[in-house]
């Protein structure tokens, strides 16, 4: 599914990403942690496209595709999906039109018709259903006024509408109470399947308690310097990320 080679970075002159290597299949759930700064949200923004860094050396790829040269819609009409991408405040534009829009227009990228009216609605029905979210809730408007664990459901309604290939969720900043956590937990648990893949991006232990990644990367200093299971995650918990610090030297 993603293939990153060798991937170095930079913003405004200074390195950030120094060599990374990684490479998530299809059905995975990866984990990324590591210390604030050492380049986890650039790794993000990096795979979404986000212009503002450049890439120095290195490749990505997504379903044997280079990546690297498109533009963000692009990439996400390819099946990327990156959390906080529409952060913006919408008055008068619904929670629902704007994922209508979003829909209609990555179909149109494709050459296809918008969605009839009908199966749009379905859809809208099952993903909310599937996610317990709020008829009320789809109607309001989008991002105004809304609470973290608000932001998260619909960022999640997002997830679940596109049916990205692959999800990265990062988690870094936002300060996610418990609420919020179970909400992105809860959604890509049943989100998750044999035929996408998501990567999730935090320094908090606390939501793998809820979504039990496949693998765990410590990324450190623009690379991941160390990759295991699950119980990496309790391990870098009840030790810090020091131990791992000197294991590189
Ligand atoms: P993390 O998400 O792991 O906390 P980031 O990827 O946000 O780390 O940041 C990695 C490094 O890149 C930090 O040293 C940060 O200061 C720097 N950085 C990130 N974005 C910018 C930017 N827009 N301009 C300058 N430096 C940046
Ligand atoms: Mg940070
Ligand atoms: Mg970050």
């Amino acid at each position: 599914m993603l293939k990153i080679e060798n991937l170095q970075a930079t913003i405004e002159n200074k390195t950030i990403l120094k060599g990374l290597n990684l490479e998530v299949k299809a059905g995975e759930v990866h984990a990324i942690m590591g210390p604030n700064g050492a380049g986890k949200s650039t790794l993000a923004n990096i795979i979404a496209g986000k212009e503002e860094y450049e890439v120095t050396n290195g490749s990505i790829e997504l379903n044997g595709e280079d990546i690297s040269e498109l533009a963000p819609e692009e990439r996400a009409h390819n099946g990327v999906f990156l959390s906080f991408q529409y952060p913006v405040e919408i008055p008068g534009v619904s929670v629902t039109n704007f994922i209508k829009t979003a829909i209609n227009e990555t179909r149109k990228a494709k050459g296809l018709e918008d969605m009839p009216a009908k199966d749009m609605l379905k859809m809208i029905r099952e993903k909310s259903e599937l996610l317990e979210i709020d008829r009320k809730f789809l109607s309001r408007s989008l991002n105004e006024g809304f609470s973290g664990g608000e932001k998260k459901r619909n960022e999640i309604f997002q997830m679940a509408m596109l049916e990205p290939k692959l999800a990265i969720l990062d988690e870094t900043d936002s300060g996610l109470d418990i609420d919020a956590l179970r909400i992105v937990a809860n959604g890509v648990n049943k989100l998750k399947s044999k035929d996408n893949a998501v990567i999730v991006i935090t320094h908090y232990q606390r939501l793998l308690d809820y979504i039990v990644p496949d693998f765990v990367h410590v990324l450190h200093d623009g690379k991941i310097v160390k990759t295991g299971d699950a119980s990496l995650a309790l391990e870098l918990e009840a030790k810090g990320y020091d131990w791992i610090k000197q294991e590189l030297v």
